[in-house]
């Protein structure tokens, strides 16, 4: 036709459900033109997201331990920071890598990369303008709309670098001595966790009456502890009234029973509150494809969008926004395109928040079996019972398995402690593979590991527990 590039399968956006879409699609022996913006492949998630805030948590950790271990003897002394090598190691060592082996691995596949900002120009091509303002039109038979989402901006707030997304909390530009967290998400309490280890007096304004309202309260609370001790303050139920960027710091006052009457200065303020999809930006009404008022595409259990054949997945496609979501959506549109009888039917989806410590959760919390009426049987195992969670001097934890009370299968989990993201893969496979409570209490877990608490909260349950540290 009269495009630069024709293909088989175009993909916008090359985040976790662009790339495995993409890659995916060339597997199945298809033409694939991956689409994205920036220099490096990976999207939020490799580049200013999951993987970055992971290692500064890394690093976070290893201060808070360090700190922590005084209590049983060993002391080390403040810790001697160096920024630029921190940045270093996150950019090079992690980041780099990753993205790194992406390229590599798009050229083995033969994906041909387009850099620039594509736009929709009609049902059947794409407009790519580069960096340059040159632009590269590709012609496609399907399309994967993979453009992912960013941060929202706090409404009034003034332009200051000072007052920075989780990009700039991330770019690790110096370490504040007072820094403000508004929202008390995931990303507000991951980002709050790497700062007040490396130094600063972090506080957290949240305007519900809990942090992170989506997972049960009985998870945050040992969090939620940690935080007050550690943190210079968590502000509930109070809404930030007013932020000004002044030459001494970033002045906000806040509204609500508990917040301070004065407006405060700090010297960075973090927003996150949120994020909202790119579906605005891509020129889907050329295409047809319908975008909602938010900037949210629909789709089908095949991935597929009102336009029969343009697909979209990922962060733009509506919650949760989760990397590991965006790829299973991605395997299917790629699948579908490919001409298999395939759909997204994950039964679940985990969520986990990498604070310290860890909160994770699956399916049915109790809150919901709650407002839903569910009949449910739940079992919670505190680890202040568990030999090798007393035995690394972290006890505040506890492991929760929520039962449908008939067929005593498990149907949610919910675990807060250390490694607690990793432990509930477990339950994660329970719930898919329909085990019940005996399943996992006679499954031998071996001893002393922080997975035997899964074990023991089936054993709870079960009534066949015996005291075992
Ligand atoms: P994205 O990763 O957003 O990728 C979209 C890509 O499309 C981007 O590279 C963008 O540049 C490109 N693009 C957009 N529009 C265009 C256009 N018009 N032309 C060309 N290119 C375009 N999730 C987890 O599961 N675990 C975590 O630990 C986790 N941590 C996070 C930490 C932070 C700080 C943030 C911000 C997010 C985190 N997430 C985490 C969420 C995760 O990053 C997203 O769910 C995931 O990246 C979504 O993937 P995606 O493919 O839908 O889109
Ligand atoms: P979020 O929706 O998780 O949390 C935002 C918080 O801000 C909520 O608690 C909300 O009540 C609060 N809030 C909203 N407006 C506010 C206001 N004006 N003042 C005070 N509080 C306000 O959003 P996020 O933390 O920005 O994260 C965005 C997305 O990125 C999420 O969907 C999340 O799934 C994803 N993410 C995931 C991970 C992970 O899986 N570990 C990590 C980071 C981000």
């Amino acid at each position: 036709g009269d495009s630069d590039i024709n293909t088989e399968i175009v993909v916008l956006g090359s985040g976790p459900g662009g790339y495995t879409a993409a890659f995916r699609a060339a597997d199945l022996g298809k033409q694939v033109v991956l689409i994205e913006r920036y220099s490096t492949l990976g999207g939020v998630c490799l580049n200013v997201g999951c993987i970055p805030s992971k290692a500064l948590l890394h690093t976070a950790k290893v201060i808070t331990e360090a700190e922590e271990t005084s209590h049983h003897g060993v002391s080390f002394g403040k810790p001697d920071i160096n920024l630029e090598q921190l940045r270093t190691w996150k950019a090079n060592d992690v980041v780099g890598k990753l993205t790194g082996g992406l390229a590599q691995m798009a050229k083995q596949r033969g994906v041909t990369v387009v850099q620039g900002v594509g736009k929709f120009t009609s049902p059947h091509q794409v407009a790519v303008t580069a960096a340059d303002g040159k632009v590269t039109t590709v012609g496609f038979q399907h399309a994967i709309i993979a453009a992912g989402s960013q941060a929202t901006k706090f409404p009034g707030a003034p332009e200051d670098e000072r007052i920075m997304d989780s990009t700039g909390a991330l770019a690790l530009a110096d370490v504040p001595k007072r820094l403000l967290v508004i929202g008390g998400g995931i990303i507000g309490l991951e980002m709050g966790t790497v700062y007040d280890a490396l130094g600063s007096k972090v506080s957290v304004v949240e305007f519900m009456d809990g942090l992170i309202p989506g997972a049960d309260r009985d998870l945050i609370r040992p969090l939620q502890k940690r935080m007050e001790k550690r943190f210079e303050s968590i502000m509930l139920s109070t809404k930030v009234a007013k932020i000004d960027a002044k030459k001494d710091g970033i002045h906000v006052s806040f509204e609500g029973e508990n917040a301070p009457k004065e407006a405060q200065v700090y010297d960075r303020v973090l927003v996150s509150i949120g994020r909202r999809p790119n579906g605005k930006n891509i020129g889907a009404e050329n295409a047809g494809v319908a975008v909602d008022d938010r900037g949210f595409i629909a789709v089908d259990k095949q991935m597929r969008t009102n336009v029969p054949h343009i697909f979209a997945i990922g962060d733009i496609v509506g919650q949760p926004m989760l990397a590991h979501k965006a790829t299973h959506e991605a395997k299917v549109a790629a699948e579908v395109i490919a001409g298999h009888k395939v759909e997204f039917i994950a039964s679940v989806i985990p969520s986990v928040a990498y604070t310290d410590p860890e909160v994770a959760w699956v399916g049915v919390t109790e809150t919901d079996a709650k407002a839903q009426s569910l009949q449910i049987e739940k079992a919670s195992f505190p680890w202040a019972a568990s030999g090798r969670a007393l035995s690394i001097a972290r006890s505040e934890g506890a492991t929760k398995l929520i039962f449908d009370k008939e067929t005593h299968r498990v149907i949610g989990a919910g675990i807060v402690g250390v490694n607690a993201g990793e432990l509930l893969a477990e339950a994660v496979l329970a719930i898919e593979m329909g085990a019940d409570a005996h399943d996992l209490g006679l499954t031998i877990h071996a001893h002393p590991t922080l997975s035997e608490t899964i074990c023991f909260a089936a054993e709870l349950k079960e009534g066949t527990i015996t005291d075992m540290l």
